[in-house]
């Protein structure tokens, strides 16, 4: 069955205003004066590709659930060995909490989502099973990529890679890793694993990079290599990578030169102060996505999910032009299509229609008044309308 929906009266981003025909998922037509049964009259409203977020960790979110104060020890060990503890009493992770999550990420406009699941040897891959529940109760509203993330440790934590592997064969997406220096004690072992499940199982790798300064750039060159040795262009992604912003100019080029040569991609969270250089990455051909991470969590209380938000927080450290918050709009939309590896995305004819309609004149008002997203549409149906589920 053919199903149409017009747009009417739409002002895409980037292309003006128009008239947009959507049939059978994807867009059919843009022009002026279409016709169809089925109409949403947008009245100039904004159309922007939909949202993505390309670094999440929903599994470890208690949203819709108890509230519990943040009070983990300090350091990543605090954090991590905090998160153990504490989960079983607060019920994570949760099908519940997770749903209830994605929904209100939905509301706002995300289509696709890349999430860290923990894989760790105190609860196995209950988080996986609990994420892909909560993926399932919303099919057709959401996509989803899961990394099987070793948060806990690899080596520090034997028997994790074990897991690890047990998540791929059942299909989990990504294999992650985690501060192989700074966490492991032992970067080349540490990504030894890592590449090798990769080239295992044939999936891409996503690596949690905190290290800074000099540890951190040998860890960047190390992924670099192993990404070309083994042919990975494009499946390759460093999650926060702060030492690419604290480099000096030169060791920044050099491994701004090693990444896109190597096809290997960018995943922030745009944290206060130590955003990611996004202009420069954006010249160096690197492609950046932006993303959520914890939302109300044992280990961030703050956030709702929303990839305005994270796209105001990038732009704000990017700089006050429109160009240079449309940057940060770019990584939030076609940045996290990029690193996640979506096809047919965007605003053009053939299209998957994944679109988000705002009341603003134009991308970076969007950014700056994120107002509530009139419509979503996944693959051309509306799951949302007004910040509600559909
Ligand atoms: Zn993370």
């Amino acid at each position: 069955m053919t199903t149409e929906l017009l747009l009417r009266d739409a002002n895409l981003w980037g292309a003006g205003p128009a008239d947009v025909l959507i049939r059978s998922g994807r867009i059919a037509e843009i022009g002026h004066g279409l016709r169809s049964c089925e109409v949403e009259e947008l009245g100039g409203k904004l159309v922007i590709p939909g949202l993505v977020d390309g670094h999440a960790h929903i599994d470890k979110t208690m949203w819709g659930g108890p509230w519990a104060s943040h009070a983990s020890a300090p350091g990543l060990m605090g954090k991590i060995r905090g998160g153990q503890e504490r989960r079983p009493e607060l019920g994570i992770p949760s099908a519940d909490y997770i749903s209830a999550l994605l929904e209100n990420m939905i509301t706002l406009g995300t289509t696709h989502v890349r999430t860290h699941v923990d894989v760790d040897t105190v609860m196995g891959l209950d988080a996986v099973d609990a994420v892909r529940e909560a993926f399932a109760r919303h099919e057709g509203r959401v996509t989803g990529q899961l990394v099987a993330f070793p948060q806990a440790g690899l080596l520090i934590a034997p028997g994790t890679d074990k897991l690890l592997e047990e998540a791929l064969r059942q299909g989990v997406d990504l294999i992650g890793g985690l501060d192989p220096a700074g966490l492991e004690n032992d970067a080349v072992k540490h990504l030894d694993i890592v590449f090798g499940l990769a080239e295992r199982y044939g999936v891409g790798v996503d690596i949690h990079l905190h290290d800074r300064g000099s540890l951190g750039e040998w860890q960047y060159r190390l992924i670099i290599e192993r990404t070309r040795a083994l042919g990975l262009r494009g499946k390759v992604t460093v999650s926060h990578g702060f030492a690419l912003s604290d480099a000096a100019p030169a060791v920044r080029a050099e491994l701004l030169e090693g990444l896109a040569e190597a096809g290997i991609t960018i995943a922030s969270i745009a944290p206060p102060g130590r955003a990611m250089p996004l202009k420069e990455l954006a010249a160096a051909g690197v492609a950046m996505t932006l993303g959520n991470d914890g939302v109300r969590d044992l280990w961030s209380p703050y956030g709702t999910g929303c990839m305005l938000d994270r796209a105001l927080l990038q732009a704000q450290q990017t700089g006050p032009l429109d160009e240079d918050i449309e940057l940060a709009l770019h990584a939030a939309t076609y940045g996290g299509a990029r690193v996640t590896g979506l096809a047919d995305y965007g605003l053009a004819v053939g299209d998957v229609a994944d679109l988000v309609v705002v009341d603003a004149r134009n991308a970076a008002e969007a950014v700056c008044v994120r107002p509530v997203r009139s419509l979503v549409l996944k693959a051309g149906r509306v799951v949302a309308r007004e910040g509600s589920l559909v």
